[in-house]
């Protein structure tokens, strides 16, 4: 059997929707982390595809950075691939012996976390030809619980890696569990300069302790050597108590999609999967080329806003996999082809993801692969 294809259609055009990238914007907000840094260092933090953005568009657009920071061995392959000459931060250090060689060979730098990892590089360096050293984070568990350190076992790391004539340097470092929160940093920084203190003589060990919560609302405090910005970088904000926008910050994504349908509804009638939505009264609804398998949150509410043809209104139903439906009884000037703004520009990811009951980072992370990109 031939394919044969239809004549003069060689590059079908993509379905109606669209992921806009700003170069400019990741650039700007890299120009406001750096403000807030003050001389510390900027990791940009470009794990998870760089929040959704692309991996090399977000570095090539984030190259003033002083390095990135990451968690996957493919992704800082990728990147030294791509040309990349700067330090490299691998967040969770290495998975298994074999990823010290990756280390060496690629000069990157692991976050080590607990005594495996530090058996793991032991015996591995003990082993590897050659004489190339490593640059390594030594990561604190100051109270967030998860990855690093207990109060307890941090001078008993330290030496065990001070003494390895293969590490060249160790930083300490440390993540903060509520630095947006009501709880703030003060425990945690109270807990994470008692114990590295024997880790401060002779000379003052390096540290890297900010997200971008903690580099925005507790700048002298926690910007130290390095800070590590993920969110800010893609234009949202960290907090509930300040929009983006009050921070000087600009999307860096945007995501459009076009109506692909419309339907005058009378009362009483209802809307989509589950027929959760009833039309109070008579409205008219446009079917937007959007759906949860582009990313868009399924979870997410009737009203969640949505901007349409400029002007805002709500969704309407459930989010299926492909289609979602909002409210267009106050624009009648909107149809077939009319555009229509998920977040982004005009409508911050913020609000849409407070609206689904969620955060910016999880509606960007989850921008899904089959969403055509549009580099501005
Ligand atoms: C993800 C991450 C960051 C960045 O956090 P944001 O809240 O996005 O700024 C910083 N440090 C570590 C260890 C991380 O895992």
């Amino acid at each position: 059997m031939t394919f044969v294809r239809p004549a003069g259609i060689l590059h079908p055009m993509p379905r109606p929707i669209r992921a806009t990238i700003s170069a400019a914007a990741l650039a700007h907000n890299l120009l406001i982390a750096r403000q807030h840094a003050g001389a510390a260092k900027i990791w940009a933090v470009v794990k998870a595809n760089a929040y959704g953005h692309g991996l090399l568009r977000a570095a090539q657009a984030l190259r003033e950075a002083d390095g990135f920071a990451m968690l996957d061995f493919v992704d800082a392959l990728r990147l030294r691939q791509a040309g990349n000459t700067q330090p490299l931060l691998m967040l969770e250090g290495i998975f298994k012996s074999e990823d010290v060689a990756l280390l060496l060979q690629h000069r990157l730098t692991p976050v080590i976390h607990n005594f495996e990892q530090i058996e793991m590089l032991a015996k591995a360096l003990d082993s590897e030809l050659g004489d190339g050293t490593l640059d390594i984070y030594l990561k604190v568990n100051s109270g967030m619980n998860r990855l690093g350190f207990t109060r307890d076992k941090v001078r008993l790391a330290w030496k065990a890696l001070a003494g390895n004539p293969r590490i060249a340097s160790i930083t300490l470092m440390t993540h903060f569990a509520d630095a947006d929160g009501a709880s703030g940093i003060a425990a945690q920084m109270r807990c994470f300069n008692e114990v590295t203190q024997p880790c401060m003589t002779p000379n003052p060990a390096p540290r890297s302790l900010a997200n971008s919560a903690a580099l925005l609302r507790f700048p002298e405090a926690t910007r130290a050597d390095w800070v590590r910005p993920g969110i800010m970088l893609y234009g949202c904000s960290p907090f509930s108590f300040k929009s983006a926008a009050q921070i000087g910050l600009r999307p860096a994504m945007t995501l459009t999609a076009e109506i692909v349908g419309v339907q005058q509804l009378q009362a009483g009638e209802r809307v989509g999967y589950g027929i959760t939505y009833e039309a109070a009264r008579e409205m008219r609804i446009g079917v937007l080329a959007c759906g949860y398998a582009d990313g868009y949150p399924r979870h997410a509410p009737s009203g969640t806003p949505v901007l349409v043809a400029g002007q805002r209104t709500g969704t309407v139903g459930r989010v299926s996999m492909d289609l979602l439906c909002v409210d267009l009884s106050k624009i009648p000037e909107a149809g077939v082809g009319t555009s229509a703004t998920l977040w982004g520009e005009g409508l911050p990811c913020d609000e849409v993801a407070l609206a689904a009951g969620t955060v910016s980072y999880e509606l960007l992370c989850a921008l899904a692969p089959r969403v055509p990109v549009v580099e501005i």
